[in-house]
């Protein structure tokens, strides 16, 4: 028998972190196993689903680098894979079939409560304290009285026959589940009066009819999952294997949610983390190696994946573990890799810099790459680029007097001090302008005068820059280059004994 497990989002809001993490353990599962990974849209929800979040979705899972065997492609385009379509919405036929034989063999019936009759047995059971559950009220209709209800012009819903007792189950992650059929809200919905199937039922019919044999969905989904099997038995199929995934919670340990945490992979996309990274740590939400490794590929991910590992209690997000891993695999990527990946944030930045009037030079291929060993391990996001280096590519950075002149320092100081630098820098010369040729030589200078040499790199600092942090200052000259070093530090100089 062949695994296959399956996503089922709805596009009804842009992918989710949950949903992605979900995605997720269900490719690494079907890798890990050999079994096959479906993607299904559950796009019934009409008034809210849209062309828009069903692209964001599918591109976000491509962008991941989470592949699926069967499934729609990309966003409003055929589907691939023997048991399409894989959208819903075009699988109608197949749950108004499904519920027919229900109906047909009793396990399901019209039910013509009308909503003020459902409101006030809602009203009643609050009274009483009691869970709300439907009555039953069209549960034993004769053939007559339902011609009766239809004559009234009454449009039935189609209820489900959830019977009596338990229904117990033994979910892969959370070991056995039982839950009292009594608690379930009575019969249920499983068609609405226009004939739109509903969640539980299109789910159900649809995981049968695709062979689905291992179900691995977030734990919200736990308390639906009876109601489920009852289907299942009801439509003679088989019943799938359950793993239910840990909640993702916001630092405060409640549940995930827009308010407090960010939520939509498009905002990680957008600020400059990697797939890389981003994989890796979707997969530690819930689920460890069993070792202290942290770092893993997505392939060395699907080598040891197991359910097994999945814990149980909730997986907190923590934003600053994920920055420290994006770090870590920013670190990881090759200097080619690099460049193409953060040049794109790097215009964005830039771009940003020009629109508020900077006269700012678009980097060249060799200053992109120059760029890598000065970034490479200071950057938790690419999107932090601009930040660090876009000085670099301004026409003029301004600089504030105050911060030329270090604490220990007053204002002549700080200008002879800028003055004896710039010409141990110019000595240097353009051909030999290198981190360590510039170095020794203002070392030696701050030995000779006595000088603390963090208060002259500082004030260099500032004057290259116009910033009291950036990149190591030998490397930051560098890759201003000679010319445009000097001419800042001559500018800098200027602008102090102009305020002086
Ligand atoms: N469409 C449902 C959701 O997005 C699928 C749940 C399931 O995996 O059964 O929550």
């Amino acid at each position: 028998m062949t695994i296959r497990c399956r996503i089922a989002p709805s596009p009804t809001g842009p992918l989710h972190i949950g949903t992605a993490r979900t995605a997720l353990f269900n490719y690494l599962f079907a890798r890990h196993v050999g079994g096959t990974f479906i993607l299904r849209l559950e796009d019934t929800d009409v008034a809210r689903s849209t062309v828009e979040y069903e692209r964001d979705i599918l591109d976000g899972l491509h962008w991941l680098g989470i592949a699926w065997d069967e499934g729609p492609e990309v966003a409003g385009q055929a589907a691939r894979g023997p048991f399409g379509p894989y959208r819903q919405m075009q699988r109608l036929p197949l749950y108004a079939e499904a519920a027919e034989r229900l109906l047909r063999e009793d396990k399901a019936y019209p039910c013509y409560c009308t909503p003020e009759e459902l409101a006030a047995d809602r009203f009643a059971s609050e009274v009483a304290h009691r869970p709300p559950r439907y009555v039953g009220r069209c549960a034993r209709l004769i053939a007559a009285e339902r011609r009766a209800r239809e004559a009234e012009g009454r449009k039935p819903v189609i209820r489900f026959r959830v019977g009596e007792g338990s229904v117990a189950f033994d979910d892969i992650v959370r070991g056995r589940v039982e839950f009292n059929v009594d608690a379930l809200g009575g019969d249920l919905v499983i068609v609405r009066s226009d004939g739109t199937p509903l969640y539980h039922f299109t789910v159900v019919v649809d995981d049968a009819a695709m062979a689905i044999t291992h179900v691995i969905r977030g734990e919200d989904h736990l308390s639906n999952t009876p109601k489920h099997i009852l289907l299942f038995r009801a439509l003679g199929a088989e019943v799938p294997d359950f793993a239910h995934l840990p909640l993702i919670l916001n630092a405060d340990r409640t549940k995930m949610s827009k308010r407090k945490s960010q939520t939509a992979m498009a905002d990680y996309i957008a600020q400059g983390f990697v797939r890389e990274a981003l994989v890796n740590y979707l997969a530690l939400l819930g689920w460890s190696s069993g070792t202290e490794e942290e770092i893993f590929t997505l392939d060395e991910i699907a080598g040891r994946f197991d359910l097994s590992r999945v814990q149980q209690g909730g997986a907190v997000f923590d934003r600053e573990r994920l920055e420290w891993l994006d770090g870590q695999w920013i670190r990881r990527l090759s200097p080619d890799e690099l460049v193409e990946r953060m040049a794109p944030f790097l215009t964005a930045a830039l771009a940003v810099r020009r629109a508020e009037g900077a006269v700012v030079r678009d980097p060249s291929e060799a200053e992109l790459r120059s760029l890598v060993p000065l970034v490479r391990e200071r950057l938790p996001v690419l999107g932090a680029i601009g930040s660090l280096v876009d000085f670099l590519f301004l026409e003029d950075v301004t600089v504030e007097p105050d911060l030329l002149v270090p604490k220990r320092w007053d204002v002549a100081q700080a200008l002879d001090g800028l003055a004896q630098a710039r010409r141990v820098i110019a000595d240097v010369g353009a051909v030999s302008f290198e981190a360590d040729e510039i170095e020794p030589p203002l070392r030696a200078l701050c030995e000779a005068r006595g000088w603390k040499a963090g208060d002259l790199f500082m004030a260099i600092r500032v004057a290259v820059t116009g910033r009291t942090t950036a990149p190591p200052l030998f490397d930051t000259m560098v890759a201003l280059g000679y010319e445009r070093t000097l001419a800042r530090l001559d500018a800098a100089r200027e602008g102090l004994a102009a305020v002086a």
